[in-house]
């Protein structure tokens, strides 16, 4: 079992940081809310004060936060994590954020004797939960084959992408997929429902055909079709738009830079910023069903 320390105890790291717990390693935890902090306590990790008196000691450094500054600050800033850590020691962010922000982070640490992977997740906050995540990897092969000792007990796929950043790529095409199919799955769940078909029916027809997807077989947009999805529950937990709405950002400026066309990728991230300026940016990203509600005839 590893000494580990866990910063940034969201929707899906306060998860992933008790699977470790629960798991048996020891779990040093930081995140600036303090309930967060007491979620993971309940469970046998350590509360710490600081991410430097988290890291103390710990053979693993794990980091779940939110985007660029977060990681970028937490690693690099003036009380920057850089200037504590050693060689001995291992850090795997597994934040979304870009490939550039996470090759820099890395090159910074890996200047200090420092190894680093880049590891996003995908799976949800019910993957985070049950432990079922996927890791999409970018570092040596030898660092991502380190870092399967606590990875393996948060999750059950770990893919290496490539070197450092990879991994970044590798979750941003995934996820301006996902963007793609829910918005998709929602127009088409609309469509049917304006024309008179219940929803539920309309979803289990399409699970049995061609349009048949992630969407639809364990995150249904629409309330009521599935239990337990944020959908059923008023579009709280899961995913906001704000970090959908980020991923495709991310998306959009790595095509930019690589020439890659990605029309639809480009719509997705309009929709998905349109509805956040509608104040619905800490809903579930599913919630993007509501925006496309038919226009009343009169
Ligand atoms: P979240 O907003 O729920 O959690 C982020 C946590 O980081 C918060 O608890 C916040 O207090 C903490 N934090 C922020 N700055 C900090 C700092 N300087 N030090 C310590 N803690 C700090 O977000 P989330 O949904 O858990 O997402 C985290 C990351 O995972 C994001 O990059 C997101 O894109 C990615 N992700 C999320 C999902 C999902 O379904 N929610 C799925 C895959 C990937």
């Amino acid at each position: 079992m590893a000494n580990v320390a866990f910063i940034g105890l969201g929707n899906m790291g306060g998860p992933m940081a008790m699977n470790l717990a629960k798991a048996g390693h020891n779990v040093n935890a930081f995140d600036l809310s303090k309930d967060a902090l007491a979620q993971v306590e309940a469970v046998g990790a350590r509360a710490c004060s600081s991410p430097r008196e988290a890291v103390e000691g710990v053979d693993v450094v794990v980091s779940m936060l939110p985007a660029d500054h977060h990681v970028e600050s937490v690693y690099l800033g003036d009380e920057g994590l850089v200037h504590v850590l050693t060689d001995k020691q291992l850090v795997i962010d597994c934040s979304t954020i870009s490939s550039e922000a996470a090759i820099y982070v890395g090159e910074q640490l890996q200047q200090a004797g420092i190894a680093f992977i880049d590891a996003p997740v995908s799976g949800g906050v019910g993957g985070a939960k049950a432990g079922t995540l996927t890791f999409i990897c970018g570092g040596t092969e030898a660092n991502v084959d380190r870092a399967r000792t606590v990875l393996n007990d948060m999750g059950k796929n770990v893919f290496r992408a490539g070197d450092v950043g990879a991994g970044q790529i590798a979750k941003i095409c995934n996820n301006m997929l996902l963007s793609v199919l829910m918005v998709g799955t929602s127009e088409a769940l609309q469509l049917g429902k304006a024309n008179g078909l219940d929803p539920k029916v309309l979803s289990e027809i399409m699970l049995q055909s061609s349009g048949r997807n992630w969407t639809l077989e364990v995150y249904n947009p629409c309330p009521d079709v599935m239990d337990g999805v944020p959908s059923s529950n008023d579009y709280q937990g899961g995913f906001m738009v704000d970090l959908m709405s980020k991923d495709l950002g991310l998306a959009q400026q790595t095509a930019l830079k690589s020439g890659a066309a990605t029309p639809m990728g480009a719509l997705t991230r309009n929709l998905y910023h349109g509805w956040s300026q509608q104040g619905h940016g800490r809903q579930d990203f599913s919630s993007i069903f509501n925006y496309l509600t038919p226009i009343t005839k009169k």
